[in-house]
């Protein structure tokens, strides 16, 4: 019992502490992979809403036994032939890195008759594991006439993960060149608004360099256990 009581405490503690620590314009998605329900519903309790999950049958799971104002955001790297499990209901797709992804997207939202909000992911670390378009890709993409074509998707802008790194420097510049990427992106979609930046190790650097978004899950809900 007194365990329980503690770890209630400690998710709604965290939430309200980072919470009192970002900037206004600065949206909080809590990270909340792997962890119960109970521990979403006590994040709930203390105000929050907008939660984030990287595999598509959890996050469907959730989504229906959870209250239905939760907003859901889809963070992890998405194969097509999932998309049509969260079409109806995900708020915002953050990595999106190739044209057939986003065909897939719009083909699906059509069917549930809506626009879904995406972000597309940009390759910024060193190392080759993570996800994501680079500026040249980014760039042909955007001036397809396939991109052009799809009704159905609403690009926000964009998000990117920096290089798990003790080395603040280079985590900086990474998203420091995010940034630049973001900007010269938006002189020509000027409606894009969302930079999708920073991790529990790396927000606050993220956030003195331009971010409009954070995926924290772990300084939230605690360490995840995979076993
Ligand atoms: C898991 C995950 C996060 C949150 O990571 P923490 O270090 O626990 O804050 C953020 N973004 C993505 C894409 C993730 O997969």
């Amino acid at each position: 019992m007194r365990n329980y009581f503690n770890k209630i405490m400690s998710v709604k503690d965290n939430l309200n502490k980072i919470k009192s620590e970002l900037p206004k314009s600065v949206t909080l998605v809590a990270v909340s992979k792997t962890k119960p329900n109970e521990d979403i519903l006590n994040a709930y309790e203390a105000g929050q809403r907008v939660f984030g999950e990287n595999k598509v049958q959890e996050m469907v799971q959730k989504w229906e036994d959870l209250p239905k104002d939760i907003e859901w955001h889809m963070i992890g790297h998405l194969q097509r032939n999932k998309v049509k499990y969260m079409a109806e209901f995900v708020s915002l797709i953050h990595g999106v890195d190739s044209p057939r992804l986003l065909k897939e997207i719009n083909k699906q939202a059509k069917k549930h008759d809506r626009i879904i909000p995406c972000l597309l992911q940009i390759h910024i670390a060193e190392e080759d594991t993570k996800f994501g378009l680079d500026e040249k890709e980014l760039y042909e993409l955007m001036d397809s006439d396939i991109f052009k074509a799809m009704e159905n998707i609403n690009i926000k802008g964009l998000m990117g993960m920096a290089t798990f790194t003790d080395d603040k420097d280079q985590v900086r510049k990474e998203f420091a060149r995010l940034k630049s990427v973001f900007d010269a992106l938006k002189s020509k979609l000027p409606h894009i608004s969302v930079l999708s930046m920073g991790m529990s190790g790396d927000y606050t650097i993220a956030i003195e360099e331009g971010s409009t978004m954070v995926r924290i899950g772990s300084s939230i809900f605690g360490s995840r256990n995979y076993s």
